[in-house]
C-alpha cells in the first residue's frame, strides 16, 4: 500500500484528505508542520508521496521540498504541492524544485486523487521506460543501446550529450524538466553557472531533429520536455 504523507497545517483540511485518501486505498500520514513532516521521513524512510501545502507555520512547504531534492534518499521522492495562491511565480518555484504536480485550493478531492494516481504511474513508469532499449515517438526511434537516433527511418547523428538529453527528455516525457536538473542528470555537474550549456544543447538538438524538434518544448522560465503524446 502506497503510504502519502500529508503535511497541512489546517486541521480540517487534514482530516478530510486523511479520511478520502484511505477510502482511495492509501495508508496516510499526517503531519501540521514541515519539520514534522521532515523528521518524520528520517524516522520512517520516504513516503510513496508527499503532499504538501505551501504555507505553512516554521518552514515553508517551498523549504521542505528543497531538502527533500538536495537529499539523495528523498531526491525521487514524488512531491504534489497544496497551495491557497495561484500566481505564476509559485507554480515556476515549485516546478523549478522539483514538484511533480501542483493543485490550487480549494480543489475538488476527486480530481487530486486522480493527480496523484497520475503521478504515482509516471513515476513507476519512469523506472521502466529508463531501461527501455528502443522507444519511438512521432517520427523519431531512439535505441539506447546503439546509441542510435532515427528520424523517419534516417539516422540523425547526435553527439554524445546530445544523445543523453533526448534519451532522458523521452524517458521522462510529459514532466517538465528544469535545466538545473537536466545539468545534474545529463551532465552530471551540479554547478548553476552553465544553465546556459542546456539551452545551447536543447537549441542544437532542435536544429538536427529539423520538423520533429518542435516536440521539444521550452516552458518558459522553468525548463524543458518532450509532450507525452505526439
Ligand atoms: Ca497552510
Amino acid at each position: 500500500m502506497v503510504t502519502i504523507l500529508i503535511v497541512e497545517d489546517e486541521p480540517d483540511l487534514l482530516s478530510t484528505l486523511e479520511y478520502n485518501l484511505q477510502r482511495a486505498g492509501f495508508h496516510t500520514q499526517a503531519c501540521l508542520t514541515g519539520e514534522e513532516g521532515l523528521n518524520w521521513i528520517a524516522d520512517h524512510g520516504p513516503p510513496g508521496l508527499v503532499l504538501l501545502d505551501i504555507m505553512l507555520p516554521g518552514i515553508s512547504g517551498i523549504e521542505v521540498c528543497y531538502r527533500l531534492r538536495a537529499q539523495e534518499q528523498t531526491r525521487a521522492t514524488p512531491v504534489i504541492f497544496l497551495s491557497a495562491r495561484a500566481e505564476e511565480i509559485d507554480r515556476v518555484i515549485g516546478f523549478e524544485l522539483g514538484a511533480d504536480d501542483y493543485v490550487v485550493k480549494p480543489f475538488n478531492i476527486r480530481e487530486l486523487i486522480l493527480r496523484i494516481r497520475a503521478v504515482l504511474r509516471r513515476n513507476g513508469e519512469e523506472t521502466v521506460t529508463s531501461i527501455k532499449t528502443e522507444e519511438s515517438i512521432g517520427p523519431l526511434r531512439l535505441n539506447r543501446k546503439r546509441h542510435q537516433v532515427w528520424l523517419n527511418e534516417v539516422e540523425v547523428v547526435l553527439t554524445p550529450v546530445e544523445f543523453r538529453l533526448l534519451s532522458l527528455l523521452l524517458a521522462r516525457k510529459g514532466v517538465v524538466q528544469s535545466r538545473e536538473v537536466l545539468l545534474t542528470d545529463v551532465w552530471h555537474v551540479n554547478s548553476l553557472i552553465q544553465l546556459r550549456t542546456v539551452d545551447a544543447h536543447i537549441k542544437r538538438l532542435r536544429e538536427k531533429l529539423g520538423a520533429a524538434g518542435d516536440m521539444l518544448e521550452t516552458i518558459r522560465g522553468v525548463g524543458y520536455r518532450i509532450q507525452a503524446a505526439c
